[in-house]
């Protein structure tokens, strides 16, 4: 099977996430495309995070009608600081037939030589990156598949700001999202 990642804090998970996975799933033909929440983003280790819990039902909430997609807590149980190559490495023991594609957006493209054992992380998936900023081909030292999605400029940051601000955010996210947000009490100041 050919699957799909989107790994991501999802803080909240919105349409920009949906809409990637959703072109990814089309334009390479992907069989399923699994949303894992990172249980220790390293790398936002600077900023409060809501917990691993809430964010993984976001991403429960958000992909339960879609029978493409999935929700895995394959990096919220596992201790320690989340690295995508432990993730991979995981994957590959339990379903050894499987073909991967981490989908990433231009943000994070360029961010994938900071991951911890990059190098091997870029031979054992295909690299999927998606527009984000209106930028055409990036060029990084390793091979990727570029998809055109239909560009969303929506932020987890800036919704975390609306929810705070009280601000409807319908269609950015989900309403089962919004209302789980609201009912948790989530991103309030
Ligand atoms: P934050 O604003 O909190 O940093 P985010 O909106 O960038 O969050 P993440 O959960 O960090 O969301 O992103 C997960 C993945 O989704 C990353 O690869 C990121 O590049 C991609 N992504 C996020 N928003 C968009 C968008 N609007 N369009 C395309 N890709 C996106």
């Amino acid at each position: 099977m050919r699957i799909g990642i989107m790994g991501g804090t999802f803080d909240p998970i919105h349409i920009g996430h949906l809409i990637a996975a959703s072109e990814a799933h089309r334009v390479l033909a992907l069989d399923h495309v699994m949303f894992i929440p990172a249980g220790e983003p390293w790398q936002k280790a600077d900023r409060t995070l809501s917990s691993s819990a809430d964010r993984l039902a976001m991403v429960e909430l958000a992909v339960r009608d879609d029978d493409r997609f999935s929700a895995s807590d394959i990096e919220v149980r596992r201790d320690g600081a989340t690295y995508a190559i432990d993730t991979i490495d995981q994957l590959r023991a339990q379903q050894p037939e499987d073909e991967f594609f981490w989908i990433v957006g231009d943000d994070v493209l360029v961010r994938i030589p900071t991951w911890h054992e990059w190098e091997r992380f870029v031979s054992s998936v295909t690299v999927v990156a998606v527009n984000r900023a209106g930028a055409d081909d990036i060029a990084v030292d390793f091979d990727y598949h570029r998809i055109d999605m239909p560009e969303v400029r929506v932020s987890a940051t800036a919704l975390r700001d609306r929810f705070a601000q009280g601000d409807r955010c319908k269609y950015l996210v989900p309403d089962s999202v919004a209302d789980y947000v609201t009912t948790h009490g989530l991103y309030q100041l």
